[in-house]
């Protein structure tokens, strides 16, 4: 690992030099970005383009993306979103979810990702209806690593002190960017993650 890392490094030097991810200021300093392009029109988002998903049955995202940084926050593992949901993560991080973890001192830098496009119906229940996940309109974030070294995990830190607060304040600051936002108080299923998606509804953000 310690001869491979310098080669690894040089290898992303060279490729950052000939790409045009290099003139995207904020991620000059972000390694692991060579061959990644700018998603969705938005300077914040940067992954790869998939194009069309055809799932089963209405399974499916239209011009769809894999994510990987967001604002700048690496993605655990690439995200499979639509268009929609991939630029509401961009700006919640950017606006509200940074500002959530303000008291901490410190910035988001990754977030874990537990799922994104999965053709599946809700919570995997049969019988239940399809999930927004099955859309691309959803994602699972499990966790939430700052620049400090400190990490705030949904499963660890809901509910507990310090950390607790924070996340309390990163729950709720999606609410209302994102149409749905469970998590640890809504059901059993969310015990270890926050559900994010983008589906609407006429009495407005439904967030537990
Ligand atoms: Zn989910």
């Amino acid at each position: 690992m310690k001869l491979l890392l310098p080669l690894g490094l040089f290898v992303f030097l060279a490729a950052c030099g000939r790409s045009g991810v290099n003139n995207i200021p904020e991620y000059n300093n972000a390694a692991g970005t060579a061959g990644l392009v700018q998603l969705c029109g938005n300077p914040n988002l940067l992954g790869r383009k998939i194009g069309n998903v055809d799932g089963q049955g209405a399974c499916g995202i239209r011009n769809a993306v894999s994510v990987e940084f967001v604002s700048g926050v690496r993605l655990s593992q690439p995200a499979r979103l639509n268009c929609r949901t991939a630029n509401t993560l961009a700006d919640w991080v950017e606006d509200d979810a940074q500002a959530a973890v303000r008291k901490l001192r410190s910035r988001i830098t990754e977030m874990t990702v537990l799922a994104s496009y999965a053709c599946r119906s809700r919570n995997s229940q049969r019988g239940a209806r399809l999930s927004e996940h099955a859309l691309g309109n959803a994602i699972d974030i499990g966790a939430f690593t700052l620049g400090n070294g400190e990490v705030l995990s949904v499963e660890n830190n809901w509910g507990n002190g310090r950390k607790g607060g924070v996340m309390e304040r990163l729950h709720k600051s999606a609410c209302g960017p994102f149409g749905t936002v469970l998590g640890p108080l809504s059901d059993r299923f969310h015990y270890n993650h926050f559900h994010l998606d983008t589906a609407s509804y006429r009495s407005g953000s439904y967030c537990r």
